[in-house]
This record gives structure tokens, C-alpha cells and sequence, in this order.
């Protein structure tokens, strides 16, 4: 079976959904998606929010109530009886979401092994045949096919194959032959 890696922040949960939903109510601001075109939430709140707003990530509950990606359960189950399916997320960014993490994969990807988690700081060293991410940086050295999964920051970066949702990843796949 080939092997399809899948990124967890942006990809399967929505991470910057719960992101601004905190930022805004601890400086009652109204920062939305739609200001975040090719830009990094950081980007465009005043510089003396910065420090506080990059450690919200860093709680240890930040991961624990992140809604899932719409479509990407009954997408994943559909695809993953012909590939393989492995969750590869760079947690040693965030050391304090491993537990809440694990915790989310098992209850909402529960068809998902637990031995198919890698939490890793680099991608480069995951050997997958295709690697769904909404960061570029992680296709610079990977040897798979890097799959973009839109996302207001990477809106502008072009040169990808880009998917703009779940039902995206469904109708590529289904474009490309299945090697058994
Ligand atoms: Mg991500």
C-alpha cells in the first residue's frame, strides 16, 4: 500500500480557529481568517501582543477541544482502505501538546492506529509516497509528492499541488491510480 503522511494543525484539526477565538477574547479584538491572507497571526497584532499570544498555543488544553477539519474523518476512512494513513505532526514545537494530542487522534480518528502517530520535529525523514501539509517548508526535502492544504497563511505561495478542502483531497485521489 503506498502511504499517505497527514499533518494534524490546519489539515485533520483547526487549529488557528481556537487560536483566534483566544487571542480575541483575551484582547477583545476581532481578528478573523479573512484578515490572515499570507499571513501568520503574529503578523498583524500590535508587537507587545506577541509574546502572550504565541505562548496561548502552549497551554497544556490549547489541543485538547480543537474542532476537526470538515470532511477530514469520513475522507481519511474512505482513503485509508487503500493507503496507508499516518499522522505526522511536528509536536516538538508545542512539547506540552503530546498528551492532548494523542488524546484527540484517538477520539476523532479512531479508525487511525496509534502506531501510525509520528510526532517529529522535521518531516524530511518521513518516508511517505505523499505528504498532506499546509506548511511548504516540510516538501523541501521530502522525497514523496507534497500535497499544500490551503490555508489563509500559505493563500499566495504557488508552485504546489493545492487542495482547498477535504472534498479537494478526496476528488485527487481519486484521480490517481492506486498502487497495491
Ligand atoms: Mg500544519
Amino acid at each position: 500500500m503506498a502511504i499517505i503522511a497527514v499533518d494534524m494543525d490546519e489539515v485533520v484539526a483547526d487549529a488557528l480557529d481556537e487560536h483566534l477565538s483566544r487571542y480575541n477574547a483575551l484582547y477583545n479584538a476581532g481578528v478573523t481568517k479573512d484578515h490572515l491572507t499570507g499571513r501568520h497571526l503574529r503578523d498583524v497584532i500590535p508587537y507587545e501582543h506577541r509574546q502572550e499570544t504565541e505562548q496561548i498555543v502552549h497551554s497544556e488544553d490549547f489541543f485538547a477541544d480543537l474542532k476537526v477539519m470538515s470532511g477530514a474523518q469520513e475522507v481519511l476512512k474512505a482513503l485509508s482502505q487503500e493507503y496507508e494513513i499516518f499522522i505526522t505532526t511536528a509536536a516538538m514545537e508545542v512539547p506540552k501538546s503530546f498528551t492532548a494530542k494523542y488524546e484527540w487522534l484517538g477520539k476523532h480518528f479512531p479508525f487511525i492506529s496509534p502506531m501510525n502517530y509520528v510526532f517529529c520535529g522535521s518531516k524530511h525523514i518521513i518516508a511517505a509516497d505523499y505528504l498532506i501539509d499546509d506548511n511548504v517548508r516540510h516538501f523541501k526535502l521530502f522525497k514523496g509528492k507534497g500535497i499544500l492544504f490551503d490555508a489563509p497563511h500559505n493563500r499566495q505561495v504557488t508552485g504546489y499541488t493545492r487542495v482547498k478542502d477535504w472534498q479537494d483531497v478526496a476528488r485527487l485521489f481519486a484521480s490517481i491510480p492506486v498502487c497495491r
